[in-house]
């Protein structure tokens, strides 16, 4: 479904990326582990379109989307939930769903997402006309997710879901991955939390100082002695 290939990106002279490969298949939850810096970010921007790469390609479901621009890349079923959620804090939560849904024209399946995004996150539903910048940490997570689900995405980016949320609230989180999983979504999902990353994933990827190190079945991952060592102790 998405392959990237040898994606080398540049912040004038730090090479973020210096070649990643990876890729994705329908259905799939892969996870992207890596220390702080590692490029993780950097990643999911320039597939999403918000940063070009100074060479490589980027595939999706065929098509080269290399140089699009994000809003072709949303259109194309691509939602990126950014690192620290980044809704907009002035606005009231109806609205901030609204701006996921803007390029939609399928009216009478959106209202029925709607209702399924409020049956996910009741919360939302209950704060519908409250300013987003006043709900919680966890509740603005979920209104991230929810913005980026109303878009109907075929591919979901999820940068570092569960940080700063308390305990409980990443276990919600994580709950709703798995039902957007099993509702046919696939994902690409960014964590600091790499237990729980690996145990939620069937693939994943380990990127260090721009580069893919490791990668492989989670399961497998979670036994190897350097990921232990790394990322689990
Ligand atoms: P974290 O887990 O801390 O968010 P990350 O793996 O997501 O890290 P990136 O944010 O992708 O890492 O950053 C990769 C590298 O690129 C880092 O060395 C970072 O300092 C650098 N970098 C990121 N954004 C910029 C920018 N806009 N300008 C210059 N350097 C940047």
């Amino acid at each position: 479904m998405l392959k990237v290939e040898n994606l080398q990106v540049n912040y004038g002279n730090v090479n973020a990326l210096k070649g990643v490969s990876l890729h994705i298949e329908q259905g799939e939850v892969v996870t992207l582990i890596g220390s702080n810096g590692a490029g993780k970010s950097t990643l999911l921007k320039t597939i999403s379109g918000l940063i070009r790469p100074k060479s490589g390609s980027i595939t999706f479901q065929g098509e080269d989307i290399t140089r699009l621009s994000p809003d072709v890349i949303v259109a194309r079923g691509i939602a990126h939930v950014p690192e620290g959620r980044r809704i907009f804090t002035n606005m009231t939560v109806m609205e901030n769903l609204k701006i996921g849904a803007y390029q939609r024209r399928d009216k009478d399946q959106l209202k029925a997402d709607y209702e399924e995004v409020f049956s996910l996150f009741p919360i939302l539903r209950d704060r519908a006309e409250q300013m987003a910048g006043t709900l919680s940490g966890g509740e603005q997570q979920m209104l991230a997710l929810s913005r980026a689900l109303l878009s109907k995405p075929k591919l979901l980016l999820l940068d570092e879901p569960s940080l700063g949320l308390a305990p409980v609230m990443v276990d919600t989180v994580f709950d709703v991955i798995d039902q957007v999983r099993k509702s046919g979504i696939t994902i690409l999902l960014v964590e600091q939390n790499a237990h729980l990353a690996l145990e939620s994933s069937k693939r994943a990827y380990v990127l260090e100082t721009g580069e893919i190190k490791l990668s492989g079945d989670s399961q497998a991952l979670m036994e190897d002695s350097r990921i232990v060592e790394a990322y689990l102790g």
